[in-house]
């Protein structure tokens, strides 16, 4: 991987600042109106570490940015962001490729399933982050070139943020509005597609696109 783990991590934390307003606009429509805030507490927190996370392998990185976001972020989203970012960082070898990061988010997503009791279809930031996943492990399998593989993942988030519009919710806060929570994107989807487009930004300005 050549993408350097400090340009992931400005990429990352400039997205969810400039998107915050947007998450806390989606999650007080269905849920509390916390989401950028929390969003924000947790990547101003692993930008940070910015310098420390910097110097490591990317597994151990990542490892340490999940740990950062469970303790920094109070409600959902903390821990499962960061049962994601330690999954991955358990996963990942010391100098991975395309397909040890594929495996290493296949991983990330049984985490999140595991912490959250959910899958996909329930309106969570599930129904980006498994399909993408998929997509992932189909074009590593296909042999795609990188570019190709990121247009696919670029594709398959937003469908998949798309997709969560005429969900009802059936975790999290927004399930207990019920019929009431159809219509409507859900934030934790959203953050999941702009986390997503943002590492895919970082690929292709490393010349693999
Ligand atoms: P809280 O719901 O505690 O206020 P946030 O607002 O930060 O936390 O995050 C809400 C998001 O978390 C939701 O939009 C949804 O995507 C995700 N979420 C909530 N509960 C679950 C769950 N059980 N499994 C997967 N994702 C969930
Ligand atoms: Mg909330």
């Amino acid at each position: 991987m050549t993408v350097e783990i400090t340009a992931l991590i400005d990429a990352t934390v400039a997205t969810v600042a400039a998107h915050a307003d947007e998450l806390t606009a989606l999650d007080q429509a269905i849920g509390d109106g916390d989401h950028g805030i929390n969003m924000q507490r947790g990547f101003d927190a692993i930008a940070a570490a910015r310098d420390e996370l910097g110097g490591m392998v990317p597994g151990v990185a990542l490892q340490k940015a999940g740990m950062t976001l469970v303790m920094k972020v109070g409600g959902a989203a903390g821990p499962l962001y960061g049962s994601l970012f330690m999954a991955m960082g358990k996963a990942l070898p010391e100098d991975p490729g395309m397909a040890d990061l594929a495996r290493a988010l296949a991983e990330g997503v049984q985490a999140v399933k595991n912490r959250g009791r959910s899958d996909v279809g329930e309106k969570t930031l599930l129904d980006v982050l498994a399909p993408v996943s998929e997509t992932c492990n189909g074009a590593v399998a296909d042999a795609v070139g990188v570019g190709e593989l990121l247009d696919r993942i670029t594709a398959t988030a937003r469908s998949g943020l798309a997709s969560t519009q005429p969900m009802r919710a059936t975790k999290g806060r927004a399930a207990f509005l019920g019929e009431r929570s159809i219509g409507h994107l859900d934030p934790g989807a959203r953050s999941s597609c702009l986390l997503v487009e943002a590492v895919c930004r970082c690929f292709e300005a490393d010349g693999h696109g």
